[in-house]
């Protein structure tokens, strides 16, 4: 009888699951992406002409943050990351040769000049912004224009850049104001396609609201007891924001401790 492996099947960031959302069980296969030790846990991709097995469904990753736990989430956010990354490195970006899968590291390598590539993660830092007490600066995506949600000041970390510096440059860019002490909170992977968000709180410090219009449609410092629609349960921003208007931790870390 042959063993079976708990499989992440994904069709670009759609994963298969049964009709409770939980992963199917299947033997696992030599082109398989290994998860964790030994094959119990697999990533794999589903190919556009594959038929859905029966009983099980398609369903965006985006939609099982809120019915999953933080742990199942991650587990899920790596499979689908190292299937992209995977998919994105067949072949050497230095000589240009096909690559080949390494026998045990995540690695993708050229046997013609021996150069390694790596699944990469971008480092995106994002920001919830207090003014005195009772106020926290909330800014509305000039690229969503079907949504009222209003988030947080975030974006990506650049070459040669401390976390420190690119949460003030972003900030001044996005909405033109000034921030102080800042500090970290914490850190959540984010698979969109492959970021790692990290959490920073900061102090207004001077400085008017001016937004970027290409990025921003509308920002405005709302008072904690009247915030307008915010970004959903398990994102960081969430959580972020719920640290400050309820005192809630960020980091899920109970689970560290079981
Ligand atoms: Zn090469």
């Amino acid at each position: 009888m042959s063993k079976l492996s708990l499989a992440y099947i994904f069709q670009q960031q759609q994963l298969l699951v049964d009709e409770n959302l939980q992963l199917p069980q299947v033997e696992a296969l030599a082109s398989d992406i290994q998860l964790g030790t030994g094959d119990q846990v697999i990533a794999r991709d589903l190919l556009p002409d594959e038929p859905i097995p029966p009983g099980l469904q398609l369903v965006p990753i985006r939609q099982l943050l809120q019915y999953w736990n933080v742990r199942q989430f991650e587990q899920a956010s790596r499979a689908v990351q190292l299937l992209e990354w995977r998919r994105n490195h067949r072949f050497c970006s230095h000589c240009g040769t096909p690559t080949e899968a390494h026998a045990v590291e995540y690695a993708m390598v050229c046997l013609a000049c021996h150069y390694r590539q790596y699944p990469r993660v971008q480092p995106c830092v994002i920001t919830v912004i207090t003014r005195g007490k009772d106020e926290i600066l909330l800014a509305k995506n000039a690229r969503n224009k079907t949504s009222q949600m209003y988030g947080l000041i975030a974006g990506f970390v650049e070459v040669g850049e401390t976390l420190e510096e690119a949460v003030r440059r972003e900030t001044e860019e996005e909405v033109g104001i000034k921030v102080k002490n800042i500090q970290y909170l914490a850190s959540q992977p984010w698979p969109f396609p492959s970021n790692l968000m990290i959490a920073f709180k900061a102090e207004y410090a001077s400085g008017e609201i001016k937004l970027q219009e290409e990025e921003i449609s509308d920002a405005q410092f709302f008072k904690l007891d009247a915030l307008p629609e915010i970004p959903f349960k398990g994102s960081i921003a969430h959580s972020m924001i719920m640290h400050i208007t309820q005192g809630t931790p960020v980091a899920d870390d109970t689970q560290a401790w079981l």
